[in-house]
């Protein structure tokens, strides 16, 4: 029993990638909600991250389409389209959630933080987008976008061009106050959405910043912030693997924080998805003696607590 962090890969909000509709994600989170609510159930004090990307990515073409048929509709800034996306799946994992913790009789609330997260514009990231949001264009309408709103517009994989953000690390987390009142109260708090909207304060002015950060270090901020026992990673597989998808391909059941670093070296993990998880999860074991991170899937994820699913780094 402690205080988990949860963070939410893209699977436990849209089990179908097809199937973008809100009805569907919503029986997602139903769903989702029965797992989480498990976890609960045992005792555990918890805290729930999630990604955005395919929400986020949504919100932004929508916007953009509906500008382009109609010239008097504004785009708009993606530091909006993170929180709007924020607010959508907020409403469904709280909804869901709550719904499934008055079925179970469980006395506890839930709430979605609208959650702004600190980043340095210093960050190397700034130097380098590299993260493809939105729609496609054509080369001339990323001439334009380009020259008119200040886009970075790169060639995806040739199927055309789409704008980049960068990818920052997050420093600090703005709500941390409100999050940790809430926590400490015995509620259910949603935060760090889609890693949270990332902001650079100048003067004491917080300031949207088009950029995404990623959701596992953003989970592993609030996980330190919150002084959490666990971070839960819970992803599409049930563990980790060295060799992943070859001949020799092993499922682990425990890492240490050494054995993590060499495999890193050694190129197992691939950037983009499991490297930014075992990065999170590293740091967040590193940052005091007795925190444990889990790797694991939503439908193992009670058994990996109990120590019998799952990939335990320490
Ligand atoms: P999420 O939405 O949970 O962040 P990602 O797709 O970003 O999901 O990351 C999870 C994916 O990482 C897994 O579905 C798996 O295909 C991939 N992956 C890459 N390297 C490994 C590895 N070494 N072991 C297990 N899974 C890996
Ligand atoms: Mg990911």
């Amino acid at each position: 029993m402690g205080r988990i962090v949860i963070a939410l890969g893209g699977n436990a909000l849209q089990e179908n990638p097809k199937d973008t509709s809100a009805e569907a994600q919503l029986k997602t989170c139903r769903n989702t909600a029965k797992f989480i609510v498990d976890i609960v159930e045992s005792g555990n004090e918890i805290i729930i991250a999630h990604g955005n990307g395919p929400q986020v990515g949504q919100i932004v073409s929508t916007y953009e389409a509906a500008a382009q048929q109609d010239k008097s509709i504004p785009i708009m800034p993606f530091p909006e389209c993170g929180a709007m996306s924020q607010g959508y799946i907020g409403y469904h994992l709280q909804q869901a959630i709550r719904d499934e913790l008055r079925v179970r009789n469980i006395k506890k609330e839930v709430a979605t933080i609208i959650t702004q997260v600190k980043v340095s514009q210093d960050d190397p990231g700034f130097l380098n987008p590299s993260k493809p949001v939105g729609s496609f264009f054509s080369k001339e309408e990323a001439e334009m976008l380009e020259k008119e709103k200040n886009y970075v517009m790169k060639n995806d994989a040739n199927r055309g061009f789409r704008r980049v953000v960068p990818s920052p690390m997050p420093l600090e987390v703005a709500e941390e106050k409100v999050i940790k009142t809430l926590v400490e109260a015995g509620h259910i708090v949603i935060t760090v959405g889609g890693g949270g909207i990332p902001v650079i304060e100048e003067h004491n002015i917080l300031k949207g910043v088009p950029a995404v950060i990623d959701k596992d270090f953003a989970s592993e901020k609030i996980a330190e912030i919150l002084e959490a026992d666990m971070l839960l990673i819970l992803t599409a597989v049930d563990k980790v693997a060295i060799n992943y998808g070859k001949e020799d391909e092993k499922w682990l059941d425990e890492m240490t924080v050494s054995q993590g670093e060499e495999y890193i070296k050694q190129g197992h993990f691939a950037p983009g998805s499991m490297l930014p998880k075992i990065k999170a999860a590293l740091a967040f074991v590193k940052s005091k003696d007795s925190r444990v991170a889990i790797i694991s899937s939503l439908n193992k994820a009670k058994a990996a607590l109990d120590g019998n699913e799952g990939t335990r780094i320490i």
